[in-house]
């Protein structure tokens, strides 16, 4: 062995995924990526996202879980949570007791939630107050096209939804900016506050109408609007869901088309690479399981989150279905066993700001799925931080076939860090580790992805459920 060969035996260096692919392989991927941009342009809030994988699981084959008594191997089934929550299931041929493999996404995204008292007038404008959801650079919002998304009751009790500013022919809604001319005190400003959160107002329309003894006409008119299209009054918004998110369109990027920019990657790339994954399977060993969960951006709280008891609640109700009975010491067994990915993005290594990530151990947009053994913040704090044990046997499972992977960690030791939903599974007595795509720009209204590490990251869900 020469020293040369010797020195790339004992050493390691990322590979570029595309450079690894096959000329099939990138078809694959070109066409997966395809269908992965109108997931994106169909789900922009959670509930779509529910509404979307619940159709491609439908159209898989799988059943609501609530109408089976009886389960058994290569069953496939779903069960809803208030319709921002979902969970996917094909029963394998193992004791369920010996675990379950599970991947995790979450399907919230950083947006502008209207207040539950939204609408006002102002200078024969009519605008709509916001509560900022998750963490956004708020300069980030004004001056760029936005929709309105949601679900509000109108006057007789019924159910709307909404959807305005997706359609070509509609209309869009956007907030307003300072001209550079009269910025000189907003420009001087900390970035933080050049945009107050309470000065992200979206403006909603600005034509007064004639009206006897009313005074905002403005208003007047925007509320007959509502009013005559969805039946809704003012007294609607005070129990309405609605979100404001970009209005554009998921592209490709790049002259070769190697990205896709998108409102939403954070971490609907994830989702529905892990949809896919389970949409795929038959009979797997261990029970294969996917759940896409709500408010992992504001701390996986909540009954939809990442906390809510609604996974081992159906993992109970599964192994009921399975075998008859299902005692806590069998729950406790079952979960015990089973092995998580939370599939979750990272930051891709940003050449415009490199001094924010220490480059061996960044990871980077083309290099495939990103494996983060943690996350957290100053001194790990925050994170479930994955035993030798997993990370090996993961590394293995995508090694064997053939996935290309890196390592990844969110910026250099004390720039900053985050969590995912992976230390609330850990914490259920359970294997976890954080597994999932680079993304440049995370949290901005128009996120970029590498179409390859897409790619890789819907093999190694695959490779996953291969345990
Ligand atoms: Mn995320
Ligand atoms: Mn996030």
């Amino acid at each position: 062995m020469t020293d040369k060969e010797l020195y790339e035996k004992l050493t390691y260096e990322n590979k570029n995924a595309y450079l690894e692919m096959t000329e099939e392989q990138k078809k694959e991927m070109f066409a997966f990526c395809d269908e992965y941009r109108a997931f994106l342009d169909n789900g922009k809030t959670e509930r779509e996202c529910v509404k979307e994988s619940l159709r491609l699981a439908k159209a898989a084959g799988f059943v609501a879980l609530d109408e089976l008594d009886v389960l058994k191997p290569g069953d496939k089934v779903y069960k809803l949570n208030r319709d921002k929550n979902i969970l996917l299931a094909v029963i394998g041929t193992e004791d369920i007791k010996e675990g379950i493999n599970i991947a995790g996404a979450h399907i919230d995204s950083p947006r502008l939630d209207l207040k539950q008292n939204p609408l006002y007038e102002s200078n024969d404008m009519a605008l709509l107050k916001t509560h900022y959801y998750g963490g956004i650079k708020k300069y980030q919002w004004p001056t760029i096209p936005l929709a309105i998304h949601g679900v509000i009751y109108d006057e007789k009790g019924e159910k709307q939804e909404i959807v305005i500013g997706e359609k070509d022919t509609d209309p869009v809604f956007v907030i307003t900016d300072l001209l550079p001319h009269l910025g000189k005190d907003q420009m001087s400003k900390k970035m933080t506050d050049g945009v107050e959160a309470e000065n992200l107002n979206i403006l909603i329309g600005g034509m007064p109408i004639e009206a006897e003894d009313v005074k905002e006409t403005v208003k007047f008119s925007v509320l007959k609007i509502l009013n005559a299209r969805y039946g809704i009054t003012e007294k609607s918004f005070q129990s309405a869901e609605i979100e404001i998110v970009p209005a554009f369109k998921a592209r490709n990027i790049g002259l070769d088309e190697s990205f896709v920019g998108s409102y939403g990657h954070d971490d609907r790339v994830c989702a529905y690479t892990t949809l896919r994954g389970i949409l795929d399977e038959t009979a797997p060993k261990r029970t294969a399981a996917a759940i896409l969960v709500d408010k992992e951006e504001i701390g996986s709280m909540g009954n939809t989150g990442a906390k809510s008891a609604f996974m081992t609640m159906t993992f109970a109700e599964i192994t009921e279905k399975l075998t008859g009975e299902c005692s806590v010491t069998d729950l406790n067994r079952v979960i015990a066993n089973s092995a998580c990915m939370s599939s979750d993005v990272t930051a891709a290594f940003d050449p415009n700001f490199p001094g924010v990530n220490e480059a061996r151990n960044a990871s980077y947009a083309g290099k495939g799925v990103a494996i983060m053994k943690y996350t957290g913040a100053r001194g790990k704090a925050g994170t479930s931080d994955a035993s030798a044990e997993y990370v090996y046997l993961i590394g293995k499972l995508l090694d064997d076939d053939g996935v290309i992977w890196q390592t990844g960690e969110l910026g250099k030791v004390d720039q900053g860090g985050g969590g995912t939903i992976a230390q609330y599974v850990a914490n259920l007595n359970m294997d976890v580790i954080d597994c999932g795509v680079p993304v440049l720009s995370m949290h901005a209204p128009y996120e970029v992805v590498a179409k390859s590490d897409v790619y890789m990251a819907y093999k190694a869900y695959k490779a996953f459920y291969k345990r």
